[in-house]
């Protein structure tokens, strides 16, 4: 018997206030339950989930049909709502308290036999979901993430629409952008021999749209970078692109802000405290280790090179005579969380990180001093100011005077343990501040449900690359120097500070920005510092420099990574389960089976021959 007559409803539609009414209800069997003479479905929607019910008595033919039924198959049916009988309501289910008590039901598919259930949330192998990707998002918790993600960019776009903001494409198949990532190449047809480049951002085209006289645009766009892939980065991924002309960096800032608070406070019902906290980059590096600190908890890095200056241990000494420095982090209540053995292990974790070993000494109550070690120099070991010693590791080359400062600096209490790192600054500062995150990660000191934002401002204008062998650019060649450091351009460049701007949410960058050069002189000099030879820069981005030469405006902005927030606000482990097509680790779509071979023929157009990797020259 067919449905047809009545308007569809959804289930979420439906509720105790409707008793009696007939309801025309569509979507896919999630669950199947034979009583016998009653069968029960857990019925699907977009919407949300409905129980309906097939009594033998009320429709011998729908019931009849039902035991066809399995689950995913695609039914219409049409019913009335019931109150359930008492004892049998699901608290968990918002239409738990009634049921639908069908009368027609219309099979309008059936469904072969499935990899996974669709209900459960287990394990389930990753590339099997990605491959049926299409069972995998009808699961509750990918579709609400995709859902969510739709009404995130709608709260994007109205917000940026109000504010008087342009939403212009730009080209996909284009020319090398500046990220100074890999690129993908796209092979010209027509153009044997020439390859577009897939944009890593649009940085180009939105500068030149300012150019152009815009001043405002933005586009939640597609970039794409040929990198290899961690757990949250794919090749291509989603960026909310902006860029202003006759702006602050001040402005950029707050506007982000105020479009954050919205999305907080409308998606998540989270009020955010503005201003975000602003921190400079050498802070950051100096108290977190790290231009991207996650400030949700302390145990800040410290200098304490200082204390040293006379250490009677020679790792210090050597360290400080090469002009390097000495580092501590405290770890809170660190003696009774970690084993004698987990200290030991914690020297291979370093080095993973760049780290050449680990000192520490435990922090103990001076009153209960134990027996000290019968190699170690009891003298050595001092009752400190706030009647807490330093004991273990490295304490007995620690002298009375400099464990009462370093305890004084660091906080350090009794069941405290101190780290320490004697290195070159930077990578002092990397190690430290990779086992800050390293200890709080495991040892659960990270509060889950918090978000804290923080700028990080006044980046380098560069840095060496050992690697390259030559200056290169920290955000991009276009990032504009701060006015006062322009001098230094000449003298000292590496001194310079850029008016460039990242936005930090618990500790991973979600976006950055700058101000833009927008004189040509100005933009030469950059080239020039990043041995760019002029006809190389002419070659890369020369239609830009032409474009800045007729009358560019200042301006500046920024882009955040959709895919890296909605990750972290939704607290989902892979950056994968808020892309609704994501990529593996191999950059490969287990569903549509890309990348692939394709046809001679199409290569042939393209005027390429494939070499095997190996027999390349
Ligand atoms: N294009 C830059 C990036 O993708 C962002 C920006 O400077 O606006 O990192």
């Amino acid at each position: 018997m067919g449905t047809g007559k009545l308007k569809r409803t959804l289930s979420e539609e439906i509720n105790e206030s409707l008793v009696d009414s007939d309801f025309n209800l569509k979507g896919w069997v999630m669950h199947y339950r034979d009583h016998g003479g009653l069968i029960f479905i857990d019925l699907r929607d977009y919407a949300g989930i409905i129980q309906i019910v097939f009594d033998e008595n009320i429709s011998a033919e729908s019931f009849n049909t039902a035991k066809k039924i399995k689950n995913e198959y695609v039914i219409s049916v049409e019913g009335k709502v019931k109150i359930r009988p008492e004892g049998t309501e699901n608290e968990n289910l918002k239409t738990g308290k009634i049921e639908i008590e069908v009368k027609k039901i219309e099979i309008l598919n059936e469904c072969e036999v499935l990899p996974f259930q669709i209900e459960e949330e287990s394990d389930i192998n990753e590339l099997i979901r990605l491959k049926y990707r299409y069972l995998d998002l009808r699961r509750k918790k990918m579709k609400d993430n995709l859902i969510f993600r739709s009404k995130f960019n709608f709260l994007i776009r109205e917000f940026l629409n109000k504010n008087g903001f342009f939403d212009i494409e730009t080209p996909f198949l284009t020319k090398s952008t500046p990220e100074g990532s890999r690129d993908f190449l796209v092979p010209s047809r027509l153009n044997n021999g020439n390859f577009y480049a897939l944009p890593q951002s649009p940085q180009l085209f939105k500068q030149i749209l300012m150019v152009s006289g815009f001043e405002k645009y933005y586009q939640i766009v597609r970039c794409f970078r040929d990198e290899d892939l961690r757990a949250d980065r794919q090749p291509e991924f989603t960026q909310l692109d902006m860029e202003m002309s006759f702006i602050e960096q001040k402005d950029i800032m707050s506007l982000s802000e105020e479009m954050f608070a919205l999305i907080f406070d409308k998606l998540l019902n989270i009020k955010l405290n503005l201003p975000i906290k602003i921190m400079d980059y050498d802070d950051a590096m100096e108290s977190y280790g790290s231009d991207k600190p996650d400030i949700r908890f302390e145990m800040r890095l410290k200098t304490v090179s200082d204390i040293f200056g006379g250490s009677s241990l020679n790792v210090f000494r050597d360290c400080l005579s090469k002009n390097g420095v000495i580092k501590a982090i405290c770890f809170k209540n660190g003696s009774n969380l970690l084993s004698r053995k987990d200290i030991d292990e914690l020297v291979t974790v370093i080095k993973d990180f760049g780290g050449k070993g680990l000192a520490w000494t435990k922090v103990g109550k001076a009153e209960q001093r134990p027996k000290p070690a019968p190699f170690t120099n009891s003298s050595l070991l001092t009752v400190s100011a706030q009647g807490c010693k330093l004991e273990g590791g490295i304490a007995k080359f620690i002298t009375e005077e400099e464990e009462k400062i370093l305890i004084d600096r660091l906080e350090a209490e009794n069941g405290d343990i101190i780290f320490y790192q004697a290195d070159e600054k930077k990578v002092a500062d990397t190690v430290l501040g990779r086992l800050r995150l390293y200890l709080a990660k495991k040892y659960n000191l990270i509060p889950e449900s918090k978000f804290e934002f923080l700028w990080v401002v006044n980046f380098p204008l560069f840095e060496y690359s050992e690697e390259e062998k030559k200056i290169v650019a920290i955000h991009h060649p276009f990032t504009a120097p701060n006015e006062e450091d322009i001098k230094l351009l000449d003298t000292n460049p590496l001194m310079a500070k850029s008016q460039s701007y990242d936005l930090v949410l618990n500790g991973e960058e979600i976006g950055g920005g700058s101000i833009r050069i927008h004189k040509t002189e100005l933009q030469e000099k950059i080239f020039e510092i990043l041995s760019i030879k002029p006809e190389d820069a002419r070659l890369k981005f020369g239609f830009l420099l032409d474009a800045l030469s007729f009358g560019a405006p200042p301006h500046g902005g920024i882009a955040f990574g959709v895919d890296r927030v909605l990750m972290l606000v939704k607290n989902v482990d892979s950056i994968r389960d808020v892309i609704a097509f994501p990529k593996t680790q191999k950059a490969q779509c287990p569903l549509s089976d890309a990348p692939s071979h394709v046809r001679s023929e199409q290569l042939r157009e393209l005027g390429i021959k494939l070499i095997e990797k190996d027999k390349l020259i």
